[in-house]
């Protein structure tokens, strides 16, 4: 396959890729079942009691079983990243980015088997899935540049007197807890992990618990390009168990994070406690908003905002959950979405004309079955969806209809993140008020415009409270952020540090700053 896959691909021949995904996919049936261990201090753990993978679509199948590590192992397990942290950190920075560069070009060659499993894994559509792999690749790329143009984070400050000499130097941290979600499992675990690795640290990742084979591929791309043992370690198991007892560990000297807020404001708690502070690298929720003005190509905006609110079933952190359009135009771009709605092809992803799969598990099921029924029961209207599907494909899986609602602003559903295929339309009459809706969220991560007139556009950009916004943007009102192209900061409750993953202030946030005075 030559042809790169990102989120924003729109129209291309595909069938060669297609060919390709197909025979890796039967190839991979044939090793479901298989048990794989958790890794710490370089060597398996196949003592642990099983977690089990089964793919969303079809929850009949087992795709693999992964050893849990009990928390009984974590000292071994902190004690052997710092002793492989020592071995990391001295040697020369241009060694440790050509071995992530080399884990980089690993993860490229294997983007086929790597996005098959995290189709069946997650559910993903297949080029969703690619996207997600080939990111996880340029994600290590583009950090690895980041170090290479500041000459390994190194470089000369001023003088008071003639005979001083004043380098300003980032060190590592130590050993970093990444905690990785399900929804995004290669780019995210990869994106937290290497910058980790890029600035001198070592790193233990606890990956979801629903998607543990997709972390496998990560752990043999950075064993293969030779990292030395210990170095990157996988703990399998729940977040309320190995995940929380890991980042409460007295060893660990930060946590990088991307999952929901609930989660990202307990972690960060839990770093200022104790007698020093350690860092809390938290990427979090979003209830992204865009606003469709009169002057707006209708239909860019039916497909931008289509694609935003039901890729990969709504479950982006990115994902469109708000529209704002203007009131004459209301009406006529809610029949046209709900006609798009109509038109998705929703089943199992792993088949090549699929969009939409499934969504994760039987939780996120109920939370779709309360929000439907909230819409009802405050005073909403469901345009399109609110059903769970049943039958045919449908029967053995997490399947949801694509919804569409409109609810009253005060409705819970306006405010809250659902993460699911699930989007509310609602009216305004004046820009300042689409701005002030906009804002209205303890979020602040996507936001996206569709307008003809380009002082609108501008003020959105300098007013909207996000970090990562889009104007007229077809391929997805608020989704698709790519490495060096869209940093991705979550402002508000969305994001602690002001600096975001793929954006080129990353990698320094996994190390501190030191400036060293040498009297000559
Ligand atoms: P989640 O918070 O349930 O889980 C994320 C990770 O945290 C998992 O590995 C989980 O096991 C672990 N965890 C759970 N409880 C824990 C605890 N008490 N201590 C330590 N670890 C714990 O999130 P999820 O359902 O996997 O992912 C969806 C969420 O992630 C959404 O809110 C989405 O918006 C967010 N997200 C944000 C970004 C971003 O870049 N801002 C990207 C992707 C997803």
């Amino acid at each position: 396959m030559t042809f790169r896959i990102t989120y924003s691909v729109l129209e291309a021949d595909l069938t060669e890729l297609h060919r390709e995904f197909d025979g890796v996919l039967s190839s991979l049936r044939s090793e479901f079942g298989k048990s794989y261990p958790s890794w710490v201090a370089g060597r398996a753990l196949e003592s642990g009691d099983l977690l089990d993978s089964h793919p969303p679509a079809d929850t009949r199948q087992l795709l693999a079983r992964f050893h849990r590590a009990p928390v009984t192992i974590l000292d071994e397990a902190v004690r052997a990243a710092h002793a492989a942290q020592k071995i990391w950190a001295a040697l020369p920075w241009q060694e440790r980015v050509a071995r992530i560069r080399r884990a980089a070009g690993l993860i490229s060659e294997r983007r086929l088997r790597l996005s098959a499993i995290m189709s069946l894994e997650v559910g993903k559509s297949r080029l969703e899935s690619l996207g997600d792999v080939e990111e996880s690749a340029d994600l290590l790329r583009y950090y690895s540049g980041q170090v290479e143009e500041s000459n390994g984070f190194s470089r000369p400050l001023g003088k008071l007197s003639p005979n001083e000499d004043t380098r300003d130097v980032l060190r590592p941290y130590g050993v970093f807890a990444v905690i990785s979600p399900f929804n995004f499992p290669a780019a995210l675990a990869t994106g937290m992990a290497g910058a980790a690795l890029l600035a001198g640290n070592a790193v233990i990742l606890k990956p979801s618990e629903e998607t543990p084979w997709c972390a496998q591929g990560l752990y043999d791309a950075l064993r293969d390009a030779k990292l030395p043992d210990g170095l990157f370690q996988v703990l399998h198991g729940e977040g309320h168990t190995i995940g929380a007892a890991l980042s409460r560990h007295p060893g660990i000297d930060g946590v990088a994070f991307t999952g929901s807020t609930k989660v990202g404001f307990e972690l960060q708690r839990l770093m200022t406690t104790g007698k020093r502070m350690r860092p809390a690298l938290l990427e979090m929720g979003g209830k992204n908003a865009a606003i469709v003005c009169e002057s707006a190509d209708l239909d860019a905006a039916v497909e931008g905002c289509a694609r935003s609110a039901f890729g990969l079933s709504g479950q982006k952190c990115s994902a469109l959950s708000r529209i704002y359009v203007a009131r004459s135009r209301q009406q006529e771009f809610i029949e046209k979405l709900v006609e798009r709605a109509r038109k998705i092809v929703i089943g199992d992803p792993t088949r090549a004309e699929v969009y939409l799969g499934p969504v994760i598990n039987a939780a996120a099921v109920a939370r779709y079955e309360q929000a439907a029924a909230d819409v009802k029961s405050g005073g909403g209207t469901i345009h399109v969806g609110g059903e769970r599907l049943r039958g045919g494909e449908f029967e053995h899986g997490y399947f949801v209809a694509p919804t569409i609602a409109t609810v009253p602003r005060s409705h819970r559903i306006a405010k809250d993140e659902l993460f699911l295929p699930f989007v509310i339309v609602e009216g305004f009459d004046t820009f300042d008020e689409a701005i002030a809706l906009a804002n209205d969220v303890d979020y602040g991560l996507t936001g996206g415009i569709f307008s003809g007139n380009k002082d609108e556009i501008e003020q959105f950009m300098d007013r909207c409270e996000a970090g990562v916004l889009y104007a007229n943007r077809k391929t997805g009102a608020t989704t698709g952020a790519w490495p060096g192209v869209q940093s991705f900061c979550g402002w508000k409750g969305s994001g602690s540090t002001g600096k975001g993953g793929c954006g080129p202030f990353y990698v320094a946030q996994f190390a501190r700053e030191q400036s060293q005075t040498r009297m000559g």
